[in-house]
């Protein structure tokens, strides 16, 4: 696939020009503290050096929070009629991280898995990916290296890495190579020499690391079920299910059906995100909760990220490292620091 040099000052005028085409979603500084992946505008500011984690992950942008998954009413006879509503919008995401890379690529293969979900698909098919490298960690929290994200770049439609005051720009897909406009491209005729010098110079180790290789990490979880260790790292949680809510491989949803008062066979069909941290989260009919306990959920979700996911779908690890979790918590529980301690001999603990 061809590859371009892309000055870094002319980027945010190449996404401006794309966002005048269709939707460009791109990470902007949103309040005082926090990132989101917004719609580019004229007067948007687009910074690709000054980047901060979002709070909530660009691979949402295909799983809203709230959505309708049909609309049902009765025909002229009075039988049911249901109308699935789908969402068809060609958008871009850009300015995507190589860990929320790799988590849209497995949210891809958990709604891609039969039965496939037709509204993941309606709004993943139309969507194009711009991808850019990090020259270093993101900040203290983030240990994509150790499961394994950092250089994830497979369902990336173009990649973005900055070197010097350039982006080498790799086409990797006939969407991407649509984006190429106007004669702030240059032709790069190899870029590999170019990639492997910028992955050369990132810091070593790169983000927070693990004891152990990432392909024993799921044995030696696996085999710590009463473990106290699970205890000890919710005694603080609040079971608020925020370390859920921002992870971009979290996808468990809860539906409802909304209908009128006046007429009740008209309605909808509305699903909203879930969260195996939350009390009732294990709830079952007739009031049995086979979670009642924090520690029992906490177990639950490291063991999700990897074992349970990773055995089903592939991978090591369906934890991409972003470190979101951990930043997000209002307990201040790092799901890192619950590996490091499972990881670690017995008698080295604290
Ligand atoms: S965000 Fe923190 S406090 Fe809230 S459920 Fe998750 S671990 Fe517990
Ligand atoms: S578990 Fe935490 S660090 Fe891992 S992908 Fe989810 S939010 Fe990121």
């Amino acid at each position: 696939m061809d590859a371009f040099w892309l000055h870094k000052e002319a980027a945010p005028h190449w996404l401006r020009g794309l966002a005048r085409r269709k939707p460009v979603f791109f990470p902007q500084r949103a309040g005082r503290s926090g990132w989101r992946f917004l719609a580019v505008h004229e007067r948007s500011e687009l910074s690709f050096e000054d980047y901060h984690p979002t709070i909530v992950p660009p691979g949402k942008k295909l799983l809203p929070a709230v959505e309708t998954l049909f609309r049902f009413h009765p025909d002229d006879a009075g039988e049911p009629v249901i109308e699935p509503v789908v969402d068809p919008t060609s958008r871009i995401l850009a300015g995507v991280r190589p860990c929320d890379l790799k988590a849209i690529d497995l949210m891809d293969r958990v709604h891609r898995h039969p039965p496939e979900d037709p509204h993941y698909r309606a709004r993943r098919d139309p969507t194009t990916l711009i991808a850019i490298a990090c020259p270093h960690p993101c900040d203290e929290r983030c240990f994509c290296e150790a499961v394994g994200s950092l250089n994830w770049r497979g369902n990336a439609d173009l990649f973005l890495t900055p070197i010097g005051d350039s982006f080498l720009v790799e086409v990797q897909s006939e969407a991407g190579a649509s984006l190429i406009d106007g004669e702030s491209f240059h032709p790069c005729p190899d870029a590999r020499p170019h990639r492997i010098q910028a992955e050369a110079a990132r810091p070593k180790p790169f983000g927070r690391q693990f004891p152990r290789p990432m392909e024993h990490l799921a044995a030696t979880i696996a085999a710590q079920w009463s473990s106290p260790i699970w205890e000890r790292h919710v005694q603080r949680c609040f079971s608020c299910g925020s370390c859920n809510l921002v992870c971009p491989t979290c996808y468990c949803f809860d539906t409802r059906d909304e209908s009128g008062l006046t007429n009740p066979q008209y309605g909808q069909r509305v699903r909203t995100w879930d969260a195996c941290m939350l009390p009732r989260f294990a709830e079952v009919a007739g009031g049995h909760n086979f979670r009642p306990l924090p520690a029992g959920r906490q177990r639950h979700r490291v063991e999700r990220k990897f074992d349970y996911l990773p055995r089903r779908f592939g991978d090591h690890s369906f934890c991409v490292g972003c470190g979101r979790c951990g930043r997000q918590c209002t307990a201040n529980i790092d799901i890192f620091s619950i590996i490091l301690d499972l990881a670690q001999p017995e008698e080295t603990r604290s």
